[in-house]
C-alpha cells in the first residue's frame, strides 16, 4: 500500500520543514545513508539524492540509519535537558529559571525557546509561569487564603499577582476560586504533539499542536464552558494518553474515555453522528446529514464537522466528500489521509 503524498509535495514539505508532514513520510539521503523527519534541522539534501518512505521501519528495512539530529525513531521525545527542566519546575513551581541560569547549566536559551515553542506552543518562561499559576490555582481550590497564594507564587503585590492571574486564566482569582477548570496536557503521537484538555466530566479537547487553530479552539471552549484552561494532570488525560497509544499501535478501535462536547443541539447531534461512524469506514457529509435526521443540512453538517474539538476520538476525519475526495481537515489533509489509510490497513 502506497500512502505517500506526491514527490513534489514531499520535496516542498521538507524544504519548508513543514511540521504537518511529520509522521506522514520520512526522507532518506542516498549519499549519507541517513533518514530523517521532514522537519530535520540538518542541512537540506539535494532532491535528486532523496528517497521517500511511509514509515521509519520501511526506511530501516531499506538499509538507512536514523538521523541523530531529528531522531526519527522517537515520537517527538523530550530531550534530556528538557525533562530535567520540567522536573525542576514541577518540584518547585515558585523557582524562576532565567536565561542566564540556562546558560550556566550549559543549555542554549535559543534552543530552549525553539523546543518549547514547537512542542508546547509557548516559550519555556511562559510554560513555567503557567505551572506557577496552576500551583496557585490548586491552593485556591484547597481554600487557602489569597495572601498565602500570592506569597507562594513569588509575586510581591496583590495587583501584580492579580494582573498575571487574569492574563493567564482570563478571569480574576475570586471568580476562578470555585476551582473548576480545564486541565491541559501534551501528548506525543506519530503525527506530532497533541494537546488534550479534561474536566471531571470528561475529555473536552484534543488538537494538533498548531498555534492558530489551537488558540481558536481553546477560545471556543473557554466561551462554551465559562471556565479557565490551565496546564495540569487529570485521570481522564491519563486514560486518553493510554488509549491513544493503543490506537496508534493498531490495537484500539473504540475509545472509552468519557467525553464532554458542549454545543448547540444541532452541533451535538452532528458530533454524536461522527461517533457512530465505525472505525476504518467513511461517510459523506450528505450521508451524515441523513443519518442524524437533517437531510437538507449537509452544508451545516460540514461546518460543524470542522468545529469538532476532540480530534481522532470524535472521528471527523472519517467524513469525506460525496465523490470520495478528502475535503478539509483542521489538522491538515495529510494527517487526515494518514488516519484513514492507517485505519483501513488495520481494518483489513
Ligand atoms: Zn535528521
Amino acid at each position: 500500500m502506497n500512502t505517500l503524498p506526491p514527490i513534489t509535495e514531499m520535496e516542498r514539505a521538507y524544504l519548508d520543514r513543514d511540521a504537518t508532514y511529520n509522521g506522514v513520510f520520512f526522507l532518506a539521503v542516498k549519499t549519507t545513508g541517513i533518514f530523517c523527519r521532514p522537519t530535520c534541522p540538518a542541512r537540506n539534501p539535494l532532491p535528486k539524492h532523496v528517497e521517500y518512505f511511509p514509515s521509519a521501519e520501511a526506511a530501516m528495512t531499506a538499509g538507512y540509519r536514523a538521523c541523530k539530529r531529528c531522531r526519527p525513531l522517537e515520537w517527538d521525545d523530550e530531550p534530556a535537558w528538557a525533562t530535567a527542566l520540567l522536573d525542576d519546575i514541577k518540584r518547585d513551581p515558585t523557582s524562576r529559571i532565567t536565561d542566564s541560569d540556562l546558560s550556566e547549566r550549559g543549555i542554549d536559551p535559543a534552543t530552549v525557546r525553539r523546543h518549547f515553542q514547537r512542542r508546547y506552543g509557548m516559550t519555556f518562561h511562559a510554560y513555567a509561569r503557567a505551572q506557577r499559576m496552576t500551583g496557585v490555582l490548586e491552593q485556591l481550590d484547597d481554600a487557602g487564603t489569597l495572601d498565602d497564594a500570592v506569597f507562594e507564587s513569588g509575586y510581591d503585590s496583590h495587583s501584580g499577582f492579580r494582573d498575571a492571574f487574569v492574563r493567564m486564566f482570563g478571569d480574576t482569582p475570586g471568580r476562578v476560586r470555585n476551582g473548576r477548570c480545564v486541565r491541559l496536557s501534551w501528548f506525543r503521537s506519530p503525527l506530532g504533539p497533541l494537546v488534550a484538555g479534561a474536566t471531571d466530566e470528561g475529555i473536552c479537547l484534543l488538537e494538533f499542536n498548531e498555534q492558530e487553530r489551537l488558540e481558536a479552539q481553546c477560545g471556543a471552549l473557554r466561551k462554551q464552558t465559562g471556565i479557565p484552561l490551565v496546564p495540569g494532570a487529570h485521570r481522564h488525560l491519563d486514560t486518553l494518553e493510554e488509549e491513544l497509544m493503543s490506537y496508534f499501535a493498531g490495537s484500539l478501535r473504540e475509545f472509552t474515555v468519557p467525553l464532554l462536547f458542549p454545543g448547540t443541539e444541532f452541533q451535538r447531534r452532528v458530533w454524536e453522528g461522527l461517533l457512530a461512524i465505525p472505525y476504518g469506514e467513511t461517510r459523506s457529509y450528505e450521508q451524515l446529514a441523513v443519518d442524524i435526521g437533517a437531510p437538507t443540512a449537509a452544508r451545516a453538517v460540514g461546518r460543524t464537522n470542522g468545529l469538532n474539538r476532540i480530534s481522532i476520538v470524535i472521528p471527523c476525519h472519517r467524513v469525506v466528500s460525496k465523490n470520495g475526495t478528502l475535503c478539509g481537515y483542521g489538522g491538515g489533509l495529510r494527517r487526515k489521509e494518514f488516519l484513514l489509510n492507517f485505519e483501513r490497513s488495520i481494518h483489513e
